[in-house]
């Protein structure tokens, strides 16, 4: 979680609600541009990243993705109604059962260390009873800042999908790379740009209210 990506990178894929309903139409312009840009699997060069191609829009894969992160930005949006940057993150495990949901409480607790996704992976340990996250699938809406990228590295999440780049404190893919630097030791794959305009739009909207 980090507060840059309102400021920059925008405009890049208007890809919206309304989209939606015109899928069929762009469907062939969707896919090639989510193979060409913004859908990327993370450090296909990366000897630590496993690599699989992109979804198609219409795949059931992208579909679930999609299921998920909208219950993510559902939990952005009440955190940003709440007074906090708006971001959002559920866990499901291996057989597809939600079993996390966290939203940003750093204000409300008083706490640095709590980013939707460092409470999300909390909560899931306590639910299976292991801080061994293997098999399970994180989903949040801004990608993680260092403190969080480290901790999903450290908790072995199979999957990580992340909405929109933070190009401030993303580390990732975007200021830093966190899962295919000398610190990690764990496969992690990571699949980014999943709603990307709506998380970004709500992050930007946000701050936007701020400022006025
Ligand atoms: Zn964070």
């Amino acid at each position: 979680m980090g507060c840059g990506v309102w400021g920059v990178g925008c405009g890049v894929w208007s890809v919206g609600c309304g989209l939606w309903g015109r899928l069929r139409k762009i469907h062939a312009f969707i896919t090639h541009f989510l193979r060409t840009s913004q859908v990327t699997f993370m450090s296909e060069n990366s000897p630590k990243s496993r690599t699989y191609p992109p979804p198609p829009i219409d795949d059931p894969s992208y579909l679930l993705h999609r299921k998920w992160m909208m219950e993510a930005l559902e939990l952005a949006q009440r955190a940003g109604e709440a007074g906090e940057v708006p971001v959002g993150a559920v866990i499901v495990d291996a057989k597809g059962r939600l079993i996390a949901i966290a939203q940003n409480r750093r204000e409300r607790d008083n706490d640095p260390t709590a980013h939707a996704e460092i409470l999300a992976l909390r909560a899931a340990g306590r639910v299976l009873n292991n801080w061994h996250l293997n098999g399970c699938t994180l989903y949040v809406t801004l990608e993680p800042c260092p403190m969080c990228a480290g901790a999903i590295v450290q908790s072995r999440i199979s999957l990580l999908v992340y909405g929109a780049d933070d190009p401030k404190t993303g580390a990732i893919r975007t200021a830093a790379n966190i899962p295919d630097g000398p610190c990690s030791y764990h496969k992690l794959s990571v699949l980014a740009g999943i709603l990307e305009s709506p998380c970004r739009q709500q992050l930007q909207s946000w701050f936007s209210q701020r400022r006025g």
